[in-house]
């Protein structure tokens, strides 16, 4: 087959190799079907052609991308933060060159990576130094792991949360090494709780924000400095893992608030602790940053080389920092600031604008229709704490009996796009959520697709 006009054909496209492989394969599989009976006879052209799908399947990448209509802009499924394009040219033109990565240019002599950004961080939280690793989750090991190995972590019974992908406080605590020590109850935790746990064997004292749920009527819990007070009297650390830290006030942007990076530091928090892909809008990291002298023990670690970011990360962390350095542009500059930022007019001007192309494409047998809808910020912010925003609510025009699969239906159709869209099923509609679109044209041209290759 190989030697025929059609294989060779496959072989130019695909590379030899991988055509015998799949020839091999695809062959294997209809001399199962003819012994089974499943058929009788099978040509060499058809063998090829199949030969070809595979082909063409395979030699896709994996990882593709899409259109987020899920309302949520940092969503960790999809991938988080969405760099800006300023900084995806810089990191492409130093990821395709020699980069001073590990190189002081001014001594000519070895440096340390971390260089490259601590002084933005300093500059821009007021904190001591800072350390970045893989990402929080590492973060919150490594300090613990650096601290506290061998000896006990206090931390309050309302903040031993789960992250999800199976972060867990209490789990991470018991890999690190370290001793959990809960005080006080899920929704009350009082100051003496802290003073009476504290023995010569409390390695520090940690708070975890709550990222993902609200506890709410009777409850009590020690604020900040009262908390960093007790610590430095008692000589212990006071670490915050922060999640989503942000260097902004964010509801002067008219979002929900979320306690900022500095605002820690400067309640007397010792280190903390964040992520770079959540509201910072940066690559996948995490950054330990505050007291000198802490940093330089978890430094020591053997365990942050393996923690350690590689110089895409630090390329891309760069770039983003040096944004904050002028509020000012923020908001049109850093995409996760401007999605979160866009108005509820734009976003309704938007989705009036492409109302045709999405009516064209789904009717008869779907009723499309605008309407106000509420997205989320993502990532460990308040699922509570909606996004005021509009877009496409799609129902099937079909008797009630198959409404709810004609919808999932729908939603295949949309993931088999060449960019595939993701929405949002609720209570047997689609709704996209048009906060995250960027780029119309692609939208656009998703529609006609699905026009033409029918639902
Ligand atoms: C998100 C989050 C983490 C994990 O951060 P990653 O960067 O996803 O590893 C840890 N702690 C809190 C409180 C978080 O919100």
């Amino acid at each position: 087959m190989l030697s025929l006009e059609d294989g060779k054909g496959l072989a130019f496209n695909y590379g030899r190799k991988s055509v015998v492989k799949t020839l091999r394969r695809t062959t294997a599989e209809f001399r199962k079907k003819i012994v089974s009976g499943e058929i009788r006879s099978v040509t060499a052209e058809l063998i090829l052609k199949k030969c070809e799908e595979a082909l063409e399947e395979s030699s896709q990448p994996s990882l593709k991308k899409v259109i987020n209509l899920t309302g949520t802009v940092l969503h960790t499924n999809l991938g988080r933060a969405l760099l800006p394009s300023k900084t995806i040219e810089e990191v492409a033109d130093k990821y395709a060159n020699p980069v001073t990565l590990e190189y002081d240019i001014s001594k000519g002599k070895r440096g340390d990576r971390d260089d490259h950004i601590v002084g933005l961080i300093k500059e821009l939280t007021n904190a001591e130094d800072a350390t970045i690793v893989n990402n929080n989750a590492a973060a919150v090991f490594l300090t613990l792991n650096s601290l506290a190995q061998k000896r006990e972590v206090i931390v309050s019974r309302s903040e031993l949360v789960e992250i999800g992908g199976s972060f867990r406080i209490p789990d991470i605590m018991r890999k690190a090494g370290c001793r959990l020590v809960e005080v006080g109850t899920t929704n009350r935790t009082h100051l003496e709780d802290f003073e009476d746990a504290i023995t010569e064997k409390t390695a520090m004292v940690m708070r975890v924000h709550w990222s993902n749920f609200k506890i709410t009527g009777f409850t009590a819990s020690v604020d900040q400095e009262t908390l960093a007070d007790l610590c430095k009297k008692r000589k212990i650390p006071f670490i915050e893992d922060l999640g989503s830290g942000t260097l902004l006030e964010m509801e002067k942007f008219g979002l929900p608030r979320e306690p900022t990076i500095q605002s820690s530091l400067i309640k007397g928090t010792d280190l903390v602790l964040f992520s770079c892909d959540k509201l910072l809008g940066g690559p996948q990291a995490g950054i330990i940053a505050g007291n000198k002298e802490l940093i330089k023990r978890i430094k020591r670690n053997p365990l942050r080389r393996c923690l350690r970011v590689g110089k895409l990360t630090l390329c891309a962390l760069d770039s983003v920092l040096r944004m904050y350095l002028k509020e000012e542009t923020l908001t049109t500059e850093l995409t996760t600031m401007r999605l979160l930022t866009k108005s509820v007019d734009f976003i309704k001007a938007q989705t009036e604008s492409n109302c045709f192309l999405v009516q064209n494409a789904l009717e008869p047998e779907f009723r499309v229709e605008m309407v106000n809808m509420k997205g989320q910020v993502g990532s460990g912010s308040l699922p509570e704490d909606k996004l005021p925003s509009f877009g496409y609510k799609i129902s099937s025009n079909s008797k009630k009996s198959k409404r709810s699969s004609q919808i999932t239906k729908l939603e295949r159709s949309f993931r088999k796009l060449s960019i595939p869209i993701i929405g949002r099923i609720k209570e047997d509609s689609l709704f996209l959520d048009l906060r995250c679109l960027m780029d119309e044209e692609e939208f656009a041209k998703s529609f006609i697709e699905l026009k033409s290759t029918g639902l």
